[in-house]
């Protein structure tokens, strides 16, 4: 409340008294000004993104915010839904530049909406026909060069473009609320396919790691469906990680705390992904069933290059010895970064060194037809 407090007030300062500020719905804002130059708009757009951009006061801590703004300019015949239509376009394509940006509707934008709501329509038959699966990249332990899991990673088997990576449809399937089918059909295969291989003599233990977006989070119904896909295919609960960013857990507290205890009371703990490069507010670890972290691949990448990765990693791995938390090494590509994590103390890692991301089909040829034929030692 406090937020729209303050950027209602904003608003109103950076316009003129005869322009005219409103809030269309929960966190959109409209102005409208009269103009005679185009320039204005766009001017008056950067103003209000670096008014709102300074920190906020809230409760003793400070928070800072970026908008994302469309303008459209009324055309002789525009419809006032028209127009705002035109600058809602805008603004999702400011919003896909990034944050705190701001985009001038241009008429090609429609013709990439339509685009967009066809590409929905298609993933939305994707999820119903099967065509979204789980490819597993394998995650091993630093010191034996042992296979402890795998993580689960979205692929789209389209029928007419081939493989599509997530970078391809995730943002659409975020938007479009698709995201939460995805992440629990992801996990439901990968869970089946774990759960038969932890049958296997020496393998009992193999871990599953599946990601759960912020939204599939924030929605109460996700802690049924995970309930049922433990219950359907028996996969012991203790060996399932959920990868949740820190981000997510931070952002929207109240709405996935309830959500996240019931996770915990099914015997499920998080991993938190991408580790260093969101929030620094730590307390989300002590309060929440973490027992993973995940150093993003862009500490790891500079090991050896980049003194500064070598400090975050190093202060990672003090941080998470400390919590009694286990650390995975994101994105390990060769055999000085895998040596480097070692020395400095990291348990697991992941990355193109151990093995790319492949189909179940491939990961059962490649990883656990091996084992089944030299089984381990438990
Ligand atoms: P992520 O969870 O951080 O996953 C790791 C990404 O890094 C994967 O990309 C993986 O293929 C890639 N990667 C692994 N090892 C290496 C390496 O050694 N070098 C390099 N350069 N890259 C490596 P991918 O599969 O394209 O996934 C991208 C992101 O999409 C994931 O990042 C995750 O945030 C998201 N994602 C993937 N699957 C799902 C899903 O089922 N649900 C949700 N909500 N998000 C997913
Ligand atoms: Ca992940
Ligand atoms: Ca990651």
């Amino acid at each position: 409340d406090q937020l729209l407090i303050h950027v209602s007030r904003v608003l109103k300062h950076v316009v003129r008294h005869d322009d005219l500020v409103g809030r269309l719905s929960g966190d959109e804002f409209i102005v409208i000004i009269r103009t005679s130059h185009r320039d204005d708009a766009s001017q008056l757009a950067s103003r209000i993104s670096a008014e709102i951009r300074q920190p906020l006061k809230v409760a003793g801590s400070e928070f800072s915010h970026t908008v994302s703004i469309g303008i459209s300019f009324a055309q002789l015949g525009d419809s006032p839904s028209t127009l705002l239509e035109n600058a809602d376009m805008a603004m999702y394509q400011a919003k896909a530049l990034g944050r705190g940006r701001h985009s001038t509707f241009h008429s090609t934008m429609r013709l990439q909406a339509q685009q967009r709501i066809s590409l929905e329509e298609a993933l939305g038959i994707a999820v119903q026909n099967g065509e979204i699966k789980p490819y597993l990249q394998p995650i091993f332990r630093l010191d034996d060069k042992t296979l402890t899991g795998f993580e689960a990673l979205v692929r789209w088997q389209h029928p007419q473009l081939g493989l599509l990576m997530p970078a391809a449809f995730l943002k659409q399937a975020e938007d479009s609320g698709l995201i939460q089918e995805i992440d629990m059909c992801v996990f439901a295969s990968a869970c089946a396919a774990i759960t038969m291989w932890q049958q296997i003599h020496g393998l009992g233990n193999l871990r599953l790691s599946s990601n759960l977006s912020a939204r599939s989070l924030a929605d109460p119904r996700v802690k049924v469906r995970i309930k049922e896909i433990l219950e359907s295919t028996g996969i012991n609960p203790a060996s399932v990680y959920l990868e949740i960013t820190e981000t997510t857990l931070v952002d929207d507290i109240k709405s996935t705390t309830a959500t996240i205890n019931a996770l915990r009371d099914l015997g499920l703990r998080l991993a938190i992904d991408d580790f260093g490069t969101g929030y620094s507010s730590l307390l989300y670890l002590k309060r929440f069933p973490v027992g993973v972290l995940k150093i993003d691949r862009s500490f790891v990448s500079g090991l050896g290059k980049n003194p500064e990765d070598e400090v975050i990693a190093t202060t990672i791995l003090t941080l998470a010895k400390a919590l009694e938390l286990e650390v995975v090494a994101e994105g390990v590509e060769n055999e000085h970064q895998l040596d480097r994590m070692r020395e400095l103390g990291c348990d697991y890692g992941q990355g193109y060194w151990f093995g790319h991301p492949i189909s179940i089909e491939s990961t059962e040829v490649a990883f656990i037809e091996p084992l089944r034929l030299a089984p381990l030692t438990p």
